[in-house]
């Protein structure tokens, strides 16, 4: 019996250099592969490993900086070696562990691997440790390049809990092997050759070098990929938008026009039928994400509608044309801010290459760019700038402190963060009691290491556990941490039933504090006989109440875990609302502003940034009735504004505001490099 699979994957280019590949690990600690996006690096080499042995003394790990990323090609190995999902095959994401003692083929999050090594920092439950898609350059992936390297390329520190070797492989789509190579001690570098189809590329008009604003690119993608769904020849779309809530309008966009077809008449290639319409982002449903690899039935032209995720975690077969708007979604420190915002910026030209290239995987194809010459010029960067060189640093710089890693300067960063971007984690890494004045991590910071949130979060976290009120602040962190819980639909009338809806469970909460709506909207549902329905009824997101509610419970199994230790005791009397307020103020005191004129706010923190309240906020038009307020985050289109807003008094933050100011960083600094 022929099985389709196995047919496929040994059509996949790394197939013919399967016993090379196998050899080359066995003969090397540190190793590079690269090769072009599909040629079968994720899905394949582990299995190969895996079969040649490589499992016998230990897990083989993969990391993935997307979680999309890592849920589904494990789902796609695990569906290849025909095993079910967890158990020698499985994943690991923030909040969701998919694996079991049987599992040796473990996909992982960068950040699930970092807090392992947390716990054990000889990962010595593996034999081989896969960093996978390092040309993303996250973050936590190049940490964990400058952690594996610090660790394992010292032989004494190497054998410290480990009885066996570690191999790591490094894997990445094309780019910088030279200077990754020579990061790992001129390690050898193995390519796969792939086959790839010219892509002819046209720019078009919609989007000049003044519009950075990227207000027009929704409309504009659509109608570009709707006029290539009426007079191209056949062959799928994928259309390159920002996130979400951009993705799903689109969606609706194209789904009204494509409805208006006559195929009879409207349409150039007479085989084309239809049109499949399918959105593919971060935080959707997997079984939905499914429906994407799928090829379309016969007649029938498919258009994906996706964020970056598509350009190289995940690869569509049958792509023939590309939709590029020239935008994506970044979460950016702005140190003039001081805030991380998240904001839709103009893509690297590097990136823009990336992008049409995925329409030339099996035979030549067409890229559409919606943005002018000019644009290209002026707006769009050479390359992607590493994340690590422009986010905020304070949650890893914590876990490097945590792991022993005193000097934060000198680490060998593989691109160096800016000097005062260290210095600004620091401080607020410190201002957090996380680290004392010579920048030693204090108990509290070995606490709130634990948790996997914003240091903040944690912060506020901790406090209330202290004072015995933490159902108050887990379920707020939990809702947080997932995405959505507010639906917001596109038609105009049932937009104001939703509204509607909403502002009455922000009322019921006492009103005025979102943080307080979180909370309710958390107990209303799950103390609700068919919480399902109940969200239905309030448009809220079951899905991802339901994992609201799985993230509470994990974050309080951390916590109880840590209260088996020495854990800090304190009292208050006040009320319950001022007492949760209160709470919030100890891990958003970073995050303070005070109205100045109208409706505009001004930050505290010394940078004295002008916010306005978001829309979406139960404060929004009730700003004349406030004065001091803090906030969750921060999010810039036209106007900077912030999110998840909650009152607060002058004598709450009084006493904390000075922290902002007294820590001098350099004295932290010089500790650091000691
Ligand atoms: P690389 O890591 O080199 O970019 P991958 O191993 O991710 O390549 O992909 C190899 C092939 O497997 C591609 O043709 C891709 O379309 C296919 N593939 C990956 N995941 C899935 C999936 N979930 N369903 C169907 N095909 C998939
Ligand atoms: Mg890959």
């Amino acid at each position: 019996m022929h099985n389709p699979e196995v047919v496929i994957s040994k059509q996949l280019p790394i197939y013919q250099h399967k016993t090379k590949l196998r050899q080359a690990v066995r003969d090397n600690d540190f190793l590079i592969i690269t090769g072009e996006t599909g040629s079968g690096k994720t899905t394949q080499l582990p299995q190969y490993l895996h079969r040649a042995g490589f499992c016998k003394k230990g897990k083989i790990g993969i990391t993935q900086p997307r979680r999309v990323a890592a849920i589904t090609v494990a789902q796609r190995v695990a569906q290849e070696v025909k095993c079910t999902l967890g158990r020698e095959v499985g994943y690991q994401v923030r909040f969701d562990d998919c694996t079991s003692q049987d599992t040796v083929v473990k996909y992982m999050t960068d950040g699930c691997l970092l807090r392992e090594i947390l716990a054990d920092p000889g990962l010595s439950q593996y034999s081989v440790i896969i960093l996978d898609e390092v040309h993303e350059r996250s973050l936590n992936t190049d940490i964990l390049l400058g952690l594996l390297k610090k660790i394992f390329s010292n032989p004494d520190e190497a054998k410290k809990g480990r009885s066996f070797p570690l191999k790591v492989v490094v894997m990445s789509a094309t780019l910088e092997t030279e200077k990754l190579s020579s990061f790992f001690g001129n390690c050898p570098v193995f390519t796969i050759p792939g086959r790839t189809f010219p892509v002819s590329c046209t720019f078009g008009s919609a989007i000049g070098h003044k519009d950075t604003e990227s207000s027009g690119y929704v409309k504009e993608v659509v109608k570009v990929a709707f006029d290539i769904h009426t007079s191209e020849m056949a062959g799928d779309i994928l259309v390159f938008l920002t996130g979400q809530s951009e993705i799903e309008r689109a969606c609706d966009l194209l789904f009204e026009k494509a409805e208006s077809i006559d195929y009879r008449y409207d349409v150039h290639d007479q085989t084309v039928e239809g049109l499949l319409i399918l959105p593919l982002y971060g935080s959707m449903p997997t079984d939905q994400q499914r429906q994407i690899f799928q090829p379309p039935p016969p007649g029938i032209r498919k258009c994906v509608v996706a964020t970056n995720i598509a350009a190289t975690s995940l690869t569509i077969n049958g792509i023939k044309y590309i939709v590029d708007s020239g935008f994506v979604k970044q979460l950016n420190h702005n140190s003039r801010v001081g805030l991380d915002i998240l904001e839709v910026v103009p893509i690297s030209k590097s990136e823009a290459q990336q992008r049409a290239g995925r329409a030339g995987r099996t035979s030549a194809g067409k890229c559409f760019r919606i943005y002018n010459k000019e644009f290209w010029e002026k707006c769009m960067p050479e390359y992607t700038i590493p994340e690590i060189q422009r986010t905020s640093l304070t949650a890893v710089i914590l876990t490097l402190k945590c792991l022993g890693v005193h000097d934060v300067i000198r680490f060998p960063y593989l691109d160096c963060p800016e000097e005062r971007f260290i210095l600004e984690a620091l401080k607020q890494l410190y201002q957090f009691d996380a680290i004392d004045r010579r920048g030693r991590v204090t108990q509290l910071g070995e606490l709130m290491v634990e948790f996997p949130l914003h240091p903040g979060l944690t912060r506020a976290l901790l406090k209330a556990a202290s004072l015995g009120c933490q159902d108050l602040l887990l379920p707020v962190a939990a809702m947080l941490s997932v995405e959505n819980i507010f639906i917001r639909p596109g038609h105009p009338d049932k937009q104001k039933e939703a509204e509607k809806k909403h502002s009455a469970l922000a009322a019921k909460s006492g009103g005025m504090n979102d943080f307080a709506t979180l909370l309710s909207v958390f107990q209303l549902c799950k103390s609700s006989d068919k919480p399902s329905a109940w969200c239905k009824d309030h448009w809220i997101h079951w899905r991802a109440l339901k994992s609201a509610f799985s993230v509470e419970t994990q974050l309080r199994d951390i916590l109880l875990r840590l209260q088996q230790r020495d854990f800090p005791v304190e009292v208050f009397d006040g009320n319950k609302s001022e007492l949760f307020r209160r709470c919030l103020c100890t891990g958003y005191f970073t995050n303070v502003a005070r109205r100045s004129v109208g409706k505009v706010f001004c930050t505290m923190d010394g940078h004295g940034s002008m916010v306005h309240v978001h829309p979406s906020s139960s404060l929004f038009d009730q700003e004349a009735e406030l004065d001091w307020i803090i906030f969750h985050d921060v999010l810039v289109t036209s106007r900077v504004y912030i999110r998840t807003v909650c009152p607060v008094r002058y004598e709450w933050v009084k006493d904390l505001l000075p922290k902002l100011h007294e820590v001098d960083v350099y004295e932290l600094s010089n500790v650091a490099r000691e």
